[in-house]
């Protein structure tokens, strides 16, 4: 093992933004380079729909306010968003300069935009007047608080109940601070909590509340509870100190108090290799570990990871050991990590689909490790999917695409909690979405039982 020396101070400066925010000038410059297009193919990439031809207008004519309020009207985590979203995927992949020269650079303009309102703005948008009905939310994640935010202007009263002691969800304690620095999730739950809605803190329903007093209590539910912990690996050593959850170590870095320093020096093994891997992995680099390297059963053109996290993770020197899976993890006699056991895998056709890694006969390895992070995906909230009776593949909440609504008509479901078995996708922007439709379901369902009893 090597010898690192890097001081708490250096590890803080570590974990600050990596990107930098665009200066005035170059917002006004890339705004003006923007054709205003008509029925604008970026408008229809973005998830959420934000106008954005509209909103980079009013930046080139300094009118900042207007422009928030254009994003932050079609997406309520528009700030989060401008800095977390697979812009090349979305709105810039479909920008019509990619033709010509380079397209837009839509995320940055929209952080301008948010930035500015972060630090200018307090609120952006008021509640409705009261119908007189009421909504329970559970989870504040991105999906929960859009569809807070939309049903508050639609005037219901509105109760979001949170089992950690922040709202915000993954954009508060997952996405990792050096691209999603905590205090714009925060202050996107402010926006929401500015319009009345009752935010209760360290409250797990199914625990501290019972699934049928809110179904007795609220005209609506909204379940929007994300997904849960990583799955076992399934293999010998998992008991061993060393060895993490990926979601419970980005959080551990995100919840502030003194950042770990136990990871100085230390050698880093993270399995799987999707979004969660990434960030489990550069914050690995940033604890000070001395190599840290990602896992993965399959090949880099399976990996589930962004593009542009991949290249994140490769500028800060994380290793990639592809077709390798783990058999066990090793210990020392006081129950530290010290190994992992690894196997080779090849690709084999078994049928029409994907095809299936299976290890190869004899070609296992040992990695010298001290820690080893599981990045394997994430559990589902079962059993609170089964008190609320609803239907559900594997944990996947099955709803109307459209409305989001589920099997017990009064309760509509949003974001991770319905992704999966070839349903949507799990990002900030379709979590957002999501939100927004439950609220426009729920709000269109008292508006035809007002005109029904009329
Ligand atoms: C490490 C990591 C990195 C990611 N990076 C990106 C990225 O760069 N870009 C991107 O678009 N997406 C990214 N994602 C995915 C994105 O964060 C999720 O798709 C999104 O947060 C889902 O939103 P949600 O509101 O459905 O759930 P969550 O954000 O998971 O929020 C669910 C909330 O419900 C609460 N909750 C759960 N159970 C209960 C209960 N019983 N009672 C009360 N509250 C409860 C939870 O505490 C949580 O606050 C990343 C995810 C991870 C894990
Ligand atoms: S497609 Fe590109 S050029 Fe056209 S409106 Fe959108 S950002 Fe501007």
């Amino acid at each position: 093992m090597g010898t690192s020396f890097i001081s708490l101070n250096d590890l803080k400066r570590n974990f600050a933004e990596v990107k930098a925010g665009m200066k005035h000038k170059e917002a006004i410059e890339e705004s003006n380079r923007c054709l205003y297009c008509y029925d604008a193919p970026c408008v229809r990439a973005c998830p959420t729909g934000i106008e954005i031809p509209s909103f980079i207008k009013k930046i080139a004519s300094g009118n900042l306010k207007g422009s928030a309020r254009v994003i932050m009207e079609a997406n309520p985590v528009g700030a989060t968003c401008s800095r977390v979203c697979p812009t090349e995927e979305l709105c810039e992949g479909a920008c019509v300069l990619n033709h010509s020269s380079k397209p837009i650079l839509i995320g940055q303009l929209q952080r301008y935009a948010t930035d500015w309102a972060m630090n200018n703005e307090p609120v952006l948008f008021k509640a409705g007047a009261s119908i007189g009905k009421s909504v329970a939310i559970i989870g504040s994640g991105p999906a929960g608080l859009s569809a807070a935010r939309e049903l508050a202007r639609f005037g219901f009263q509105v109760t979001v109940f949170e089992a950690k002691d922040q709202a915000g969800g993954l954009d508060t304690y997952g996405i990792v601070s050096f691209r999603l620095p905590q205090e714009i999730s925060l202050w996107e739950v402010e926006q929401i909590r500015q319009l009345g809605v009752d935010f209760k803190l360290n409250t797990r329903v199914g625990v501290d509340i019972t699934a049928e007093s809110l179904l007795n209590d609220y005209d609506a539910i909204v379940l929007a509870v994300g997904m849960s912990k990583v799955p076992m690996l399934g293999i010998e050593g998992e008991a061993l100190t060393g060895v993490f959850d990926a979601i419970d170590f980005v959080e551990a870095t995100k919840s502030g108090g003194d950042l770990d320093t136990s990871l100085i020096g230390k050698r880093v093994a993270v399995i799987g290799a999707g979004n969660t891997a990434i960030d489990a992995a550069t914050c690995s680099v940033r604890l000070g570990a001395d190599q840290v390297q990602i896992v993965y059963r399959r090949t880099q053109a399976e990996m589930t990871a962004y593009d542009f996290e991949f290249d994140f993770a490769k500028m800060d020197g994380v290793e990639f050991r592809w077709l390798t899976a783990p058999k066990r993890i090793i210990g020392d006699e006081n129950g530290n990590v010290t190994a992992l056991e690894c196997v080779r895998m090849e690709l084999v056709d078994v049928d029409a689909g994907r095809k299936r890694p299976l290890p190869i006969a004899g070609s296992e390895f040992v990695l010298p490790v001290d820690v080893v992070i599981k990045a394997i995906g994430q559990t589902r909230h079962e059993s609170l999917i089964d008190q609320f009776e609803l239907t559900h593949i594997r944990g996947t909440v099955t709803v109307n695409p459209e409305t989001g609504q589920t099997s017990n008509p009064k309760i509509f479901a949003a974001g991770d909690v319905i992704f999966g078995e070839g349903q949507g996708e799990a990002m900030v922007v379709s979590a957002a979405q999501q939100g927004k439709q439950a609220a426009y379901a729920i709000y269109k369902g008292v508006l035809i039982a007002q005109n029904e009893s009329a």
